[in-house]
């Protein structure tokens, strides 16, 4: 067995209590980000992200993100195991789920699993740390107000990272302007401090072979639970079935409509900001929407 995978299979061997060694090495090709290997030894099987060492603070806030998202009993996740580095690669340690085919009601289930889960609440809009959506940093600090954390941590952060990355002129104007004028659509609206998944596309779910949802690479913090749904909308939508059992456990408020633009466009400003410039014309057309 070469290195890193000794290092891995030793710290799995300390965490689990049991010995483990990685007879079986496969490589799965990963996802957006990270390189990814299952680890087996011919009973056991981990799901096992690799990165660069410096990279070990997003496995350890994924750790902990899945880990917040289990204690709640709401929704399945990939239970976390372990994480840590090597001299040259950090890793994040997970169950391995074998994914099978959505059944009748896999949807429905995902809806109110969501919902479930959007019901554990916290006193203030943040969490205990930051962490990262995709491999952008996403500061956390919490903060009662969820307009000013939108504005700052979210929308903010974003715009001041584009200006950076050289996307400066008309998107920071619109965008400055937008955070002045973003009070109004909550002037009846009072959201809770909902856990979310954070990343909430139809990337990062699937269903075991029972047809039982799993969710997967969160980006975990206390928020607008209508964050999350927006996100479900952004690339496509999730299936009518989804959306009734959301709604069925708890319905949202019909403000949604128009505020799941101002969430989206945290993402389309994220996106600019990892994959460049097709996303400027996108993020300045949802910012002058919102203004109009
Ligand atoms: P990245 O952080 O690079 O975006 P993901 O966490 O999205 O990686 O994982 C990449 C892919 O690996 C997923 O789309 C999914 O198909 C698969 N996957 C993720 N977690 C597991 C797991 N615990 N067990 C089996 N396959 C997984």
């Amino acid at each position: 067995m070469s290195e890193p995978y000794r290092v891995i299979a030793d710290h799995i061997s300390t965490t689990s209590g049991r010995p483990f060694v990685a007879y079986q090495v496969q490589r799965t090709g990963g996802g957006c980000i990270n390189d990814a290997v299952v680890l087996a030894d011919g009973q056991r099987r981990y799901f096992v992200k690799l990165n660069r060492a410096d990279w070990v603070d997003m496995f350890s806030a994924e750790s902990e993100g899945l880990q917040a998202i289990s204690d709640t009993d709401a929704i399945r996740v990939p239970q976390p195991l372990c994480w840590g580095t090597d001299n040259r690669l950090a890793y994040i340690v997970m169950e391995y789920v074998e994914f099978g085919r959505a059944k009748d009601g896999t949807l429905a289930a995902l809806g109110r699993q969501l919902a479930a889960m959007h019901h554990c609440t916290a006193a203030e809009f943040g969490w205990h740390r930051d962490n990262t959506i995709g491999s952008t940093p996403q500061p956390n600090t919490a903060s009662s107000d969820w307009v000013q954390f939108w504005c700052e941590r979210r929308l903010g952060f974003q715009l001041e990272l584009a200006a950076r990355n050289g996307y400066g002129g008309r998107l920071q104007s619109i965008g400055e302007h937008l955070m002045t004028q973003i009070d109004h659509l909550f002037t009846d609206y009072q959201p809770q401090p909902s856990l979310l998944h954070g990343d909430f596309w139809g990337g990062n779910w699937s269903c075991d072979t029972s047809g039982v949802p799993v969710v997967y690479d969160p980006a975990v913090y206390y928020g607008d639970r209508e964050t999350d749904i927006a996100m479900t909308e952004l690339f496509g939508g999730f299936g009518t079935a989804f959306y009734e059992a959301y709604e069925e456990v708890w319905p949202l408020n019909a403000g949604y409509s128009r505020r799941k633009h101002l969430y989206n466009l945290y993402h389309i400003l994220n996106h600019l900001n990892l994959f460049g410039g097709g996303y400027l014309a996108q993020a300045e057309g949802m910012i002058a929407r919102l203004l109009r």
